[in-house]
């Protein structure tokens, strides 16, 4: 029989168990559906649009030394990738078809619609949960309801993991058909390919050359000028390497001693992505642009200008343009950089959140709903096990703190390059004058302030 694989956010063919099963059920072929319009009403960048295009290019070469075909196909709406699923099946005699789960609640429905449509046409459906290491919904507390708290939430999920271990799935054999043909649709699009070469085998060298250094990860990762942290979310983003090999790579390197994988701090980064993902299971209204918590404060000024500002990375504050630089130049910001240029657009400034999350959505090319919602619900103090309201990260402190000498600074902010590394943090009237870098958008003090009245 012939069995359809539908590739979405799982680009590899390591750790892939919807294309593990379809291998074993029957005669292969696998397809990817690009559904464009849809990416960009969920605001998703053209960055990551390339960096799919590009992976799935390499995907499909992988996939071929296996014998599988992958078919690139392009339309507009999710409406419109189920049309193209249902008559893909018909024209080729499909007889299942396998996918990994998706959990934004567009995706669930699209999801729901499908299976009832093939279901219809006597076409087995097969779904299963590539994107998370452990299963959804196993890790609840006593009573059986979900974590609101990240702490309780990694205790509980490594209790889980101790009970049932895992190991990532090996690609499918070498399947024993042949190729006959393979439709493509392009759809490449800009992105840094020099600094996000594409595909699964790139993210797993990233992966071996952050492995070497990452007993230094929980000094360096807070350095924004130092390359501390894997630059894998992209990778994890697009699913070109998953979680769960994450995990398990950072356990062989521990020699299989997992209190020392518990005890690891960038272990610790993987478990908060699936503590998202969980939040998102568990409270779908997130994809509506609710706030988790709903008694949080709404207080939002409909500041465009300082919006604007923030999005050039012209705010004054020197940390803060170098963050924002950073991201409209590369694509991803680090994670330190993304929790000041946050809370300063929605404390400091008072700027809905949500404008925030749409426009790092538009930006990242890791542009992920789960950990994007999640970050910025954190750092609005609005979110699941967020920030308390009072924390407001000082844009002076935090850049003499994490980028001390300003190396940072100077390399995304040129005009400041010349500047000494006390003052290129907050630097003179008269400095700003020389190099024509702009004054501060909000006085520091009184903005911490206003914040702290509203939001309390
Ligand atoms: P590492 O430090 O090497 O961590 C390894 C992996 O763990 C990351 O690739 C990521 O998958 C996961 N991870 C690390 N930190 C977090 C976190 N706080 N929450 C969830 N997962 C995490 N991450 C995204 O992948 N996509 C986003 O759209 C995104 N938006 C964010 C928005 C805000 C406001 C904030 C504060 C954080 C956001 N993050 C997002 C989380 C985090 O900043 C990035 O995952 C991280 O900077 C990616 O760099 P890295 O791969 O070098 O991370």
């Amino acid at each position: 029989s012939k069995t359809l694989i539908w590739f979405r956010q799982d680009l590899r063919v390591n750790d892939n168990p919807a294309l593990h099963q379809a291998a074993l059920d029957g005669e292969v072929v696998a397809i990817f559906v690009e559904a464009q319009k849809q990416r960009k009403q969920h605001h998703e960048s053209s960055a990551k649009v390339g960096l799919i295009y590009d992976s799935l290019l390499e995907l499909r070469a992988a996939l071929n030394e296996l014998n599988i075909p992958l078919h690139i196909q392009c339309c507009d709406y999710f409406d419109d990738q189920i049309e193209t699923i249902k008559a893909f099946v018909d024209d080729n005699g499909i007889s299942a078809v396998y996918f990994n789960n998706e959990y934004p609640i567009n995706e669930l429905e699209r999801d729901a619609t499908l299976k009832s449509v093939l279901e219809g046409m006597n076409v087995e459906v097969n779904r299963f949960d590539g994107d998370l290491a452990l299963e959804p919904n196993l890790v609840k507390n006593k009573q059986g309801d979900p974590y609101k708290v990240f702490t309780p939430y990694k205790k509980a999920w490594i209790n889980v993991h101790k009970q049932s271990p895992f190991e990532p799935l090996k690609p499918p054999e070498k399947q024993s058909y042949s190729i006959k043909e393979q439709a493509t649709e392009d759809f490449p699009a800009e992105y840094r390919e020099d600094l996000w070469p594409a595909g699964e085998s790139a993210a797993y060298e990233r992966l071996d050359k952050f492995l070497s250094k990452v007993e230094s990860y929980k000094k360096t990762r807070d350095i924004p000028s130092v390359s501390g942290t894997s630059c894998l979310s992209p990778y994890l983003a697009i699913g070109a390497i998953s979680a769960k090999q994450c995990m398990h790579a950072l356990l062989e390197y521990y020699d299989g001693d997992e209190e020392k994988l518990y005890g690891d701090t960038w272990f610790s980064e993987l478990v908060w992505r699936e503590f998202y993902r969980q939040v998102l299971i568990d409270n779908p209204e997130l994809t509506k642009h609710k706030p988790f918590n709903p008694d949080a404060a709404e207080v939002w000024a409909d500041n465009q200008e300082a919006f604007e500002a923030w999005k050039e990375g012209k705010t004054g504050f020197p940390i803060i343009d170098a963050a924002m630089r950073q991201l409209n130049q590369t694509g991803w910001m680090h994670n330190r950089l993304r929790m000041n240029a946050a809370m300063f657009l929605n404390k400091l400034c008072l700027v809905d959140w949500r404008w925030g999350e749409k426009y790092f959505m538009e930006s990242l090319i890791d542009g992920d709903f789960a950990s994007n919602n999640g970050g910025w619900q954190w750092c609005s103090s609005t979110g699941a096990d967020g920030a308390p309201y009072f924390r407001i990260m000082s844009p002076l402190s935090q850049s003499e703190r994490f980028d001390p000498d300003g190396d940072f600074i100077r390399k995304l902010v040129p005009e400041l390059k010349d500047l000494d590394k006390k003052s290129i943090h907050n630097p003179s009237s008269e400095q700003r004058e020389k190099t024509g870098y702009p004054e501060p958008i909000i006085n520091y003090k009184e903005s911490r302030k206003r914040a702290l009245e509203l939001l309390g």
